[in-house]
This record gives C-alpha cells, structure tokens and sequence, in this order.
C-alpha cells in the first residue's frame, strides 16, 4: 500500500546533466520501507495513488548504508514492473513506547513528555516559498526522541511548554542522516494532542541548545584524527592514507573570482562576484571526483580548484582544456590528459586530508579533501608498528 509519495528531488549526475529521484513510502501489515525511483522509472512514480495497493515486481533490494539505518529501500530498474492490485491492506498504527521506534514501523503513535522545545526556524524552500518548522524533544521513561513539525501545525506546537504531556497519532520514524538519530516526522493526518491525564512521569526539562545538535560544529583543532573507512561519520575531519583505485572521467568545473574563488555569474558578458563586484577575468576552477580504498573500505573523494591542479599534476593549459565543454571535440583530448593523470596517481598511496560530507542523492558518504599528499607506504608501517609497541 502506498502510504506516502515523498516529493521528487533533482540531483545532479556524474555527466553533470540534472536527474530526478523520487520516493515512496509503501507498508503492508508486517511493516515499511520505501521504494526509490529515477531516470525512466519516474513514470511509474507519477502514476501511483497514494492510498492505493500495488503489486510490485522485480525491485532491487537496498540496505540503506548510512548511520545505523535499518532501512530497507527497493529500487525500480527496468525489470520492474508495478500493477493495481485488489487486495485489501489494512495498516495498524502501532502504539509504541518511544525506545521501541524503529525505522521499519510506520505509520506509529506514542506518548510522552516534552523534553525541550526548539526555536521556530523560517525555511525558503528551493521554489522560494516561505515554510516554517520547529523541533521538540520528546522523552518517556524508556527514551527519547526528537520530532519535527512542519507548517500549520507549529502555532500547535506552541501551545505546548516543556514538562507537559503529549501524544502523537500518526507518525513515521527516519533515521536523521546528519545525527545518525532516529527522528519522528509529521505527515497529513498526524495528530498532535495534550492528554488529560497521562500515565509517563514527570520529566526535567533540558535546554534547547543542549538537547538539539547545532549543524555548524566546531572542527576538532589540534593534529587531525586518523579516518578508518569503515568507520566514517558526517562532518568528520580528519586524514587517511589510501589507494587511489580509479579516477572519473567526469571533471565538472566553474568560473570563480580571481580574488575569492567564490563562483562569478556572467551578466552582458561581464563576470560578477558577489564579493568584489565586476571582474574583467575569471578563471575555470576544477571539480574532480575519484575513489579510494584504505584496506578497510572504499569511499569517493572530490577535490576542488588548485588541488586538483597539483595532485593531479596538471598544466594551466591542461587544466583550460579539462574545464571546456564534454562534446566529441573535447573528449579524446580530456581522456589523453587523464590517461596520464591515471598513470600517475593510479594505484598509489596518498594522505588525503579533508571533511567526510553525506552526498544525499547518492546516499553515501565522501570525503571533501583539500589535500594529498603521496606517502612512501614503508616508512608509513613502520611508524604504525611502532605506534603500536609503544602503546602501554
Ligand atoms: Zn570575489
């Protein structure tokens, strides 16, 4: 049964033209997960009902690999086929004590009390229009959980003050990517309520910038931690040492201002920076993407402007020639110049510096690096193995 469509996103692909993503949230009595479509399957996506049952076959099935997601999602591909069914699918909510939420379980209901109650937050949406949102942190005695409200139902929310008791009809629980945090999101029928009585025990109310995590966090100062791959978080900062094991073909590159590096916009043929105003130059500034492997796992690396110039070992010129247009002219030449690209940096170590960033549309992880630097791998282990004998 299709509880939800979830709204198409565009993303951008590897070749730099725009994709569309979209989700739908399906349930039968057992549970929920989503179903992921894109490229030629958002025609499926635009012709389901929400409300409707479906028999789905042939999806690829995903475990969601952020956080410690227990989301399954099934993809679309182009052995799916989706047909009206008659089957009639009857979802329970599930009344659940709040450490019981998991993921898998939609639509639920629980009671608790409220823990703290976060600032209103004004949101423009990416067509423009104005939308607000606030977040509560909702506890019981055996855990809590924070919700996000959206719209309408903030002036709602308002009326409530921390320490009082609240029950939620109609919910559904993601995993926060960002926080690796299960989180509970209102949909249509979602039904906020003060009951009268209430059997969870009065609480301590906690201050809201100790209850909510603040998105600009402080970078850890001091020598850079050692990444593991297998081990990779948002916002991590940090270094690893890894194996270059392939480079994209796909190098995306903008104009940036001569004096800020910030992206300039051309208006009548004249490049302005939102900084320092009219510029009479700009200058292409590379965006390169490749994947390494440190031993433990693998993750994709993007590098940005002069980096790339230097790991790459590349020529101003070389470097006017990767950012020109990818059509038939341009293209054997870009793939000469990273064939040499490839022979020098393929299969090497380096020690790449940076900021693990969530890439949304892909579900995985990165790394933001502004650095690499080649490492001879034999003094590397040696210092590690005396790490370790040094070690009490
Ligand atoms: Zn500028």
């Amino acid at each position: 049964k299709v509880q939800e469509k979830l709204p198409p996103r565009a993303f951008q692909k590897k070749d730099g033209t725009e994709g569309w993503i979209a989700r739908v949230r399906v349930a039968d009595e057992s549970g929920s997960g989503f179903v992921v479509f894109w490229g030629d399957r958002m025609n499926d996506y635009n012709d389901l009902v929400a409300g409707e049952v479906y028999q789905f076959d042939v999806l690829a099935v995903k475990k969601n690999t952020f956080g410690n997601s227990t989301r399954i999602e099934f993809h679309a591909n182009k052995d799916t086929s989706i047909s009206k069914s008659g089957k009639k699918i009857e979802i329970k909510v599930q009344k659940l004590k709040i450490g019981e939420i998991t993921e898998t379980q939609s639509p639920i209901s629980f009671e608790g009390r409220i823990k703290a109650i976060d600032e209103e937050r004004q949101i423009t949406l990416k067509d423009g229009t104005q939308t607000k949102n606030i977040k509560i942190l909702i506890a019981d005695e055996t855990g809590d959980i924070v919700m996000i409200i959206w719209r309408e139902a903030v002036e709602e929310v308002k009326k409530f003050k921390a320490g009082d008791p609240v029950k939620v009809e109609n919910v559904t629980a993601v995993m926060n990517k960002f926080s690796s945090a299960l989180e509970v999101r209102t949909a249509k029928d979602t039904r906020i309520s003060k009951p009268a009585k209430s059997t969870v025990p009065a609480i301590e109310p906690v201050a809201p910038e100790k209850a909510f995590q603040r998105s600009s966090r402080l970078m850890v100062a001091g020598p850079l931690q050692r990444l593991s791959l297998d081990h990779v978080e948002n916002n991590m900062a940090g270094e690893v040492i890894a194996q270059v094991i392939s480079v994209s073909r796909y190098i995306n590159n903008y104009m940036a201002c001569p004096k800020c590096k910030k992206k300039v916009v051309l208006q009548d043929g004249v490049y302005t920076c939102v900084n320092d105003g009219k510029q009479p130059k700009a200058s292409p500034r590379l965006i390169a993407k490749f994947t390494v492997d440190d031993g433990t796992g693998k993750i994709n690396v993007s590098m940005i402007g002069d980096s790339v110039v230097k790991f790459f070992g590349i020529t101003e010129q070389e470097k006017m020639k990767l950012a020109e247009k990818d059509d038939e002219g341009h293209r054997a030449e870009k793939d000469a110049i990273l064939a040499r690209v490839n022979d020098k940096i393929l299969l090497k170590h380096f020690l790449f510096r940076g900021k693990v960033k969530l890439n949304e549309y892909q579900n995985e992880y990165e790394i933001v690096a502004d650095s690499a630097a080649e490492v001879d791998l034999n003094k590397e282990t040696a210092m590690i193995i005396h790490g370790i004998e040094s070690s009490p």
